[in-house]
């Protein structure tokens, strides 16, 4: 291994090695791998025109260059498989059921409801709620709890269906994007006086890519104007044949409102899930699930809804969840009954938790509460460092001054709270979604913080410090933050509603798009004569062709066909012996183009301005 001087320092140089990093690694870590002093990779990197510390966390740009330069294989290792190394160190698995065939015992589907807004879809979810209505008044008192399970009488066996009722793709795509798929099968509402809406195809295209099953809910039919053969029509261009007519999905025509069919779309769902999937799990292991939202409850601390996909979840075990851990202190159900223990498919309220896991994060029942501790700490490093490294702004001495002096870095800061962690990821996962279309390289959008809860003094803090907006999504300022906020002149906004907290932060980052111009004709004219006009110049006889001619307009000269001026002011209109402003099609005036004298008959004036272009 030869030891050329790189800027002064030894380095050992490889030969093409790989050398395996986590996300968010530093040069101490990249150092580790190939046996080389730390200080040498910064002076490196310094070369390479980087400023970056040993110990500084460094995005995969930096590690890659840093590999190329010294002739490694650089490998950053993905989340996915990171994760899945940490849980083989402590010999366990995320997302089998153990044992053989034999093992494997039905379970419930899990639906999402998605669909265009308004369409109806949350209050299709309550409507199959109260289907139970008869059921729940034994329980206790209705809770939102982001899931829910109803039972129905199928074939004369009592079979459940568990409901995610967050609706709305985003929930479902922000799950998807963290590799956890919850979903068995999709019930895509469509009001059947509106049809096929954008969100409706955006909706499809989730659950298409995602390999789900869809039952339509034609909803709204109470309505006058509701056209429910239409919305299968429709359909059928993006692949959603009705069964009667031939293809293999469901529709259900169902009025949410007026709680028409809400059985037969139940029915759809089991039959769907029977005709189409394979639904079984085994209940006898150590419980796995998925975390479907949480939040901090000020009574009863974290607690989080997790949806139980494998083995029984009970009281007393301990658990982690991302990087929370704890042990199971007690179990609700979405009536606030509680319960002992949740088999596959059944959403439960955890409580016993140490923090906030994030929506989408796997659950898993370990040993021993050591054991959990131990593997939430290694994920909330790693997190922190994968978060390090992508929040850091990559200082690069030779871009440095160019990007600032040009301007052509526009960067819109943002920090996320909200109040319940499925809202701030949906979020988060919209807004850096924003398609900026032709604009990506001007703009770009950071979220910076994000978390669960009231809008605190540290989220201003940190407002303050990289200049950020602060989005509020069902949360307010608490303690002094929103005074120092206000002093500081801190733009903190608060939002009840996704789309319209997407809608203003597209707007803000349109705004920030400097503006571009283009160039709109006016008028052109004719030359017809030249006038010699003393301690003026030349002045040209024109007959305007089309438009107006305008004084003040920029303007250039065309000779056959050919421009041969351009830059130039109408300086001077004359209409016969008066100044005009401007001088309309068909009329002739007298046009000045202030020094510029050489006009000839037959030229042609075209004058132009230029306006700010909508950004679109
Ligand atoms: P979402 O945005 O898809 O969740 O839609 P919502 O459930 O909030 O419903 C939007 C609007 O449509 C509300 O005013 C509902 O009352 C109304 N709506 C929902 N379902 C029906 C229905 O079956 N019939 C009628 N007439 N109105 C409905």
């Amino acid at each position: 291994m030869s030891a050329p001087a790189l800027g002064g320092v030894q380095v050992p140089r490889g030969s093409g090695e790989v050398v395996r990093l986590p996300r968010g690694a530093s040069l101490s870590d990249f150092a580790d791998r190939i046996n080389a002093n730390p200080a040498a990779l910064v002076t490196v990197m310094f070369h390479l025109g980087e400023m970056v510390t040993a110990t500084q966390s460094v995005n995969e740009d930096t590690l890659q260059l840093l590999g190329a330069e010294l002739n490694y294989t650089v490998q950053v290792v993905s989340p996915e498989d990171e994760d899945r190394e940490l849980l083989e160190s402590f010999d366990l698995t995320f997302g089998a059921d153990e044992g053989e065939d034999d093992n494997l015992v039905a379970r419930p589907p899990v639906v999402t409801v998605m669909g265009h807004v308004d369409h109806g879809k949350t209050r299709l979810l309550d409507a199959i709620r109260h289907t139970n209505v008869m059921r729940d008044e034994a329980g206790g008192i209705t809770q939102h709890i982001g899931a829910y399970q109803v039972h129905v009488e199928h074939e004369d066996i009592d079979r459940a269906i568990t409901f995610i009722d967050t609706p709305g793709h985003e929930a479902f795509t922000a799950m998807r994007a963290r590799g956890a798929s919850t979903t068995d099968i999709v019930v895509l509402v469509v009001a059947a006086d509106d049809g096929v809406m954008p969100q409706t195809i955006e909706a499809l295209n989730h659950a298409q890519a995602a390999d789900v099953p869809i039952v339509v809910a034609v909803n709204k039919i109470d309505k006058e104007d509701a056209n429910p053969a239409k919305v299968r029509q429709q359909l059928t261009e993006y692949g959603l044949v009705a069964e009667e007519y031939g293809g293999d999905t469901m529709f259900i025509d169902v009025s949410a409102r007026s709680n028409i069919n809400i059985d037969g779309l139940l029915e759809a769902i089991l039959l769907t899930a029977d005709a189409a999937l394979d639904l079984r799990a085994n209940p006898d292991q150590d419980a796995q699930g998925i975390a479907i939202e949480a939040h901090l409850d000020r009574g009863r601390g974290p607690v989080a809804t997790v949806l139980v996909q494998r083995g029984t979840l009970r009281v007393g075990d301990s658990v982690v969840a991302g990087d929370a851990f704890g042990r199971v202190r007690a179990m609700l159900d979405d009536n606030g009954e509680p319960v002992d223990e949740a088999g596959p498919s059944r959403p439960v309220l955890v409580l016993g938790l140490t923090s906030v896991p994030g929506a989408g994060d796997s659950l898993l029942v370990v040993e021993e509460d050591r054991i959990a501790r131990q593997i939430a700490d290694r994920r909330s490093a790693r997190e922190r460092n994968a978060q390090l490294a992508a929040t850091r702004r990559r200082i690069s001495l030779d871009d440095l001054d160019k990007a600032l002096a040009a301007g052509s870095v526009e960067q819109l800061n943002l920090i996320i709270k909200g109040d319940v962690s499925g809202s701030v990821e949906a979020l988060e996962d919209a807004l850096v979604n924003i398609d900026l279309g032709d604009y990506k390289d001007e703009v770009s959008l950071r979220v910076i913080g994000r978390g669960v809860g009231a809008i605190n003094e540290n989220d201003i803090n940190l407002a303050i410090a990289s200049d950020a907006v602060v989005i509020g999504f069902n949360v307010r300022p608490a303690g002094k933050a929103g005074e120092i906020a206000n002093r500081e002149g801190v733009d903190v906004r608060y939002y009840t509603v996704i789309y319209q907290a997407i809608d203003e932060v597209e707007a803000a980052l349109k705004g920030m798009l400097k503006p571009e111009y283009e160039e709109v004709q006016l008028g052109t004219a004719e030359v017809r004569e030249v006038f010699r006009v003393p301690r003026i110049g030349n002045v040209a006889g024109c007959l305007v062709r089309t438009g107006t001619i305008r004084r003040n307009s920029k303007a250039r000269l065309v000779r056959d066909g050919v421009v041969v001026a351009d830059n130039l002011t109408v300086e001077s209109l004359r209409r016969f012996k008066d100044d005009a402003t401007e001088v309309r099609e068909g009329f002739e005036c007298g046009v000045g183009l202030g020094s510029y004298n050489d006009i000839k008959i037959d030229d042609v004036i075209e004058t132009f301005e230029l306006r700010e272009k909508p950004r679109g």
